[in-house]
């Protein structure tokens, strides 16, 4: 579960209502090359980079998702890059309440890393951070190194939500967002009430 005073400096909001004024901080992690920056580019504005170019310069997007008929701002975090030099600074980390771990499923090196991921994530966040571990670039159907099977199984024995996706055909973006988002807000409800 959600460690309440991590999630929010406003204690004081406790009307459903308000839910819609904190702002989720939610982190992409995962080997260089996964597509975490594509999955950014895909959800916020709707672009693909061919090239690693999306990974260059950006910190973080604030996007809005409706749950419930609720606008939530969701701050989305990128690496911008750092992780190729295994050095993700520990304020990439801090005050996240979600992630989404990601590896390429025609890479199994990526999805071996996994791990490694989540051990990071649990050192350098002192809480319970709502964790999706998401499967990227399921339009390489002939690369596939990782099935879909090996990706649940490690998620269920983690406690973590999964979904493959493709930020290229762009099949379960949005979704893999939204799931971390809607299980914070619903954390969030139930400590309020
Ligand atoms: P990052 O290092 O994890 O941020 O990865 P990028 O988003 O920079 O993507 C790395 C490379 O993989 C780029 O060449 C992207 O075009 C490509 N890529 C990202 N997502 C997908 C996907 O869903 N399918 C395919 N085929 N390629 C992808
Ligand atoms: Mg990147």
């Amino acid at each position: 579960a959600l460690h309440l005073e991590k999630v929010t400096k406003m204690d004081f909001y406790v009307e459903e209502d308000h839910i819609q004024d904190y702002l989720f901080k939610i982190v992409l992690v995962g080997d260089s090359a996964v597509g975490k920056s594509n999955l950014l580019a895909r959800f916020a504005r709707d672009e693909f980079y061919s090239n690693s170019k999306s990974t260059i310069g950006v910190e973080f997007q604030t996007q809005k998702i409706v749950i419930d008929g609720k606008e939530i701002k969701a701050q989305i975090w990128d690496t911008a890059g750092q992780e190729r030099f295994r050095a993700v600074t520990s304020a990439y980390y801090r005050g996240a309440v979600g992630a989404l771990v990601v590896y390429d499923i025609s890479r199994r090196r990526t999805f071996e890393n996994v791990t490694r991921w989540l051990s990071e994530l649990n050192t350098h966040c002192d809480m319970n951070v709502v964790t999706i571990l998401v499967g990227n670039k399921t339009d390489l159907k002939d690369s596939r190194e990782v099935s879909m099977e090996e990706g649940k199984s490690l998620a269920e024995s983690e406690g973590l939500f999964f979904m493959e996706t493709s930020a290229l055909d762009a099949s379960n973006v949005a979704a893999a967002f939204q799931t971390i988002v809607k299980e914070i807000y619903e954390i969030l409800r139930r400590k309020v009430f």
